[in-house]
């Protein structure tokens, strides 16, 4: 009968599964811990975002970084999936917001038009209290809003998005910078471009690592994007092939291990303005 079936399921189980799973609630329990105590254990490291004409750093991308108490690292692909089923996204995206808009005044006493790229989950947007929540974050700290610009993914085109579609959009009629992560990587069509008005495309690494190589896409893509409005950044430049290729095309500003490495101020409340010296002195080699 049916009882038996699902007893058969139970008893056939994947070792391997449970394992996983038992990590994960693990793993959930120190992620709460580390949101609920503000122990700085989870806070933003900093990626230069570089004009291509001029080599000048026209941008941070914060990207989070949780280093627990023992001094071991969690990748965010490993705990960002976790924190938007557990609805711990909300917290943590906040927080993010939060040390980073605070980072992009510091840095700001001395690069006065450095913008700050915040990385923003769909599942977070969806909250009810996400557009009000981002809005006060921001004035709490004192970066001007035009300042901000806030990356969200292909995702956020979904269906079962739209909650999310409208908060961005609300949070762009207020003056809120949005910027299209990981163009390219996912489902999205050109065509959806047009829902959201996007002051950035960011183009995904795996087209950036095509060029230099015969029929690489970006070639005929490049063109057409730069006719449609938005600055175009490209994601995983690492080599100068990457660079020369990007130059040539007229992409506008870059990101990679080439242009700098994400940076994670030592401490926790260390003064961020240090972050843009050390990105300078590591773009062009002095360090
Ligand atoms: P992303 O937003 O597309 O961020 C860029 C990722 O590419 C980062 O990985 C960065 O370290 C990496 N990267 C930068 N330059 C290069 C390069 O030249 N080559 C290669 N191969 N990779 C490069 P990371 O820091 O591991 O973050 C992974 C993803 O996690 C991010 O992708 C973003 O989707 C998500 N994420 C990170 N921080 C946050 C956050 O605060 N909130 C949310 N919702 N998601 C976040
Ligand atoms: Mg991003
Ligand atoms: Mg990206
Ligand atoms: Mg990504």
């Amino acid at each position: 009968g049916h009882a038996q079936q699902t007893g058969k399921q139970v008893l056939e189980f994947d070792p391997a599964m449970t394992t996983e799973a038992s990590t994960d609630l693990a793993l959930l329990r120190d992620l709460q811990q580390a949101l609920q105590t503000g122990s700085g254990q989870i806070r933003p490291a900093f990626q230069p975002i570089v004009d291509l004409r001029t080599g000048r750093i026209v941008a941070v991308e914060a990207l989070a970084r949780w280093v627990r108490p023992d001094g071991t690292a969690v990748e965010p692909d490993r705990y960002i999936g976790l924190a938007e089923a557990s609805g711990w996204i909300g917290a943590l995206g906040q927080r993010m917001l939060q040390l980073s808009c605070e980072a992009g005044v510091a840095l700001r006493r001395q690069h006065p038009d450095l913008r700050v790229h915040v990385n923003v989950s769909p599942v977070e947007a969806e909250q009810p209290s996400f557009v009000q929540a981002t809005l006060a974050t921001i004035h709490r700290s004192g970066l001007p809003l035009d300042a901000v610009v806030l990356e969200v993914t292909e995702q956020v085109f979904l269906p079962r998005s739209g909650a999310a579609l409208d908060a961005f959009l609300t949070l762009a009629g207020e003056g809120v910078a949005l910027a299209l992560d990981d163009f390219g990587s996912g489902y999205a069509s050109v065509g959806y471009l047009s829902r959201l008005p996007l002051a950035y495309i960011k183009i995904d690494k795996s087209f950036t690592a095509e060029l230099g190589s015969e029929g690489a896409l970006l070639e005929d893509l490049m063109p057409f994007l730069r006719a449609r409005g938005p600055v175009i950044i490209a994601e995983g430049v690492e080599t100068d092939v990457h660079l020369r290729n990007l130059e040539r095309l007229g992409c506008a500003l870059g990101q990679g291990w080439l242009l700098g490495r994400p940076i994670l101020p030592l401490e926790p409340d260390g003064d961020p303005a240090t972050i843009l010296g050390l990105a300078v002195a590591q773009r062009f080699g002095t360090s």
